[in-house]
């Protein structure tokens, strides 16, 4: 994501041998967002996919080198540094964490089943399935608010479903929230149970304050009640924080020598594009530090 791609330009541009292993594509969570209307110098917005490419490609002219595969075991305490993927063994003097993070789940019963049969984490990745249908959007914060006017301009009626009664997302959402006129809002209701016949057909839902149990008729819920960091490589070889972040401070140095986090996955008041792509910057100062053996 942000946060590894500039920590490998900063990191590229100072001369260091830097690999940024990658399992998929570039980009994060960043690349699931359509138009990114948050991140300085684009003041139309630029497509989250694009910005990744971007990224990877301004990182990759300095010098860093990507490798497509999945870390399977990282070993923080060896020197150098082990990084094991299936196909690889990489020896590394500094390690810079940029896994991020995932969405949550409910947790509810039947909710690994049905992810791709009515149940999904990602609407600008999954919205166009629901088109001119009726979706609910589980959560209430930024990616909720965001989530539900993604999908209100492709989906007939789009509920969002909040266990309390009112957002905690951004006040600029509401506005345009209500001028889509699609959009209901369900407060003080959790989902209790997913109905379905093998595909999601609708929500068994309680009233927090009441009790009072209902149905709603869905054909597709979103699932934005927040994200999870991606820890579990280095559980038990770097100290964690509040809510399971790596504990790494603005210098994002974690408590392991020549080990860095940055962006989603550390502890930080304000997660963002900008602020991942800062940490990157930063890290890749503090690695060459480190490699350098002044810190
Ligand atoms: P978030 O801000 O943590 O909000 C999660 C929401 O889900 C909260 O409203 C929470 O309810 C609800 N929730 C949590 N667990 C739940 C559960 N088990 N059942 C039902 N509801 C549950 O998460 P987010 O919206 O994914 O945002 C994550 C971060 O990304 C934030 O820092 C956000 O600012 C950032 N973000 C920014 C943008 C943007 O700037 N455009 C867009 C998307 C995300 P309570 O309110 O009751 O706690």
């Amino acid at each position: 994501g942000p946060g590894g791609y500039t920590a490998a330009l900063y990191a590229a541009r100072a001369g260091l041998s830097t690999l940024v292993v990658e399992m998929l594509s570039p980009g994060g969570q960043m690349a699931t967002t359509e138009n990114v209307e948050n991140y300085p110098g684009f003041e139309d917005g630029v497509d989250g996919f694009e910005l990744g490419e971007k990224m990877q490609r301004g990182a990759e002219k300095a010098g860093a080198v990507t490798a497509y595969e999945e870390v399977k075991e990282l070993d923080l305490a060896a020197s150098p540094k082990l990084v094991r993927t299936r196909k690889h063994e990489y020896r590394a003097k500094a390690v810079i964490l940029a896994m991020g993070a995932s969405p949550r789940m409910l947790g509810l019963p039947q909710e690994e089943d049905l992810r791709g049969k009515g149940v999904a984490y990602c609407a600008t990745c999954d919205g166009m399935q629901y088109k001119g249908k009726v979706v609910a959007v589980a959560g209430g914060g930024n990616s909720a608010a965001e989530d539900a006017l993604t999908l209100s301009k492709i989906c007939q009626k789009v509920y969002i479903v909040h266990r309390r009664d009112t957002l905690r997302a951004e006040r600029s959402y509401l506005a345009p929230l209500e001028k889509a006129g699609n959009v209901e809002y369900v407060w003080d209701s959790r989902i209790e149970e997913l109905l379905h016949d093998g595909r999601l057909t609708g929500l068994r839902l309680a009233n927090v304050k009441t009790g009072q149990e209902s149905t709603l008729t869905v054909d597709g819920l979103f699932v934005a009640i927040g994200r999870k960091p991606e820890t579990a490589l280095v559980e038990g070889q770097v100290e964690m924080g509040p809510g399971g972040y790596i504990a790494a401070g603005e210098d994002t140095r974690t408590n392991v020598p020549g080990v860095f986090a940055v962006g989603d996955i550390r502890t930080k008041p304000l997660r963002q594009i900008v602020t991942a792509a800062a940490d990157g910057a930063v890290a890749s100062k503090m690695a060459q530090e480190y490699v350098a053996g002044l810190a």
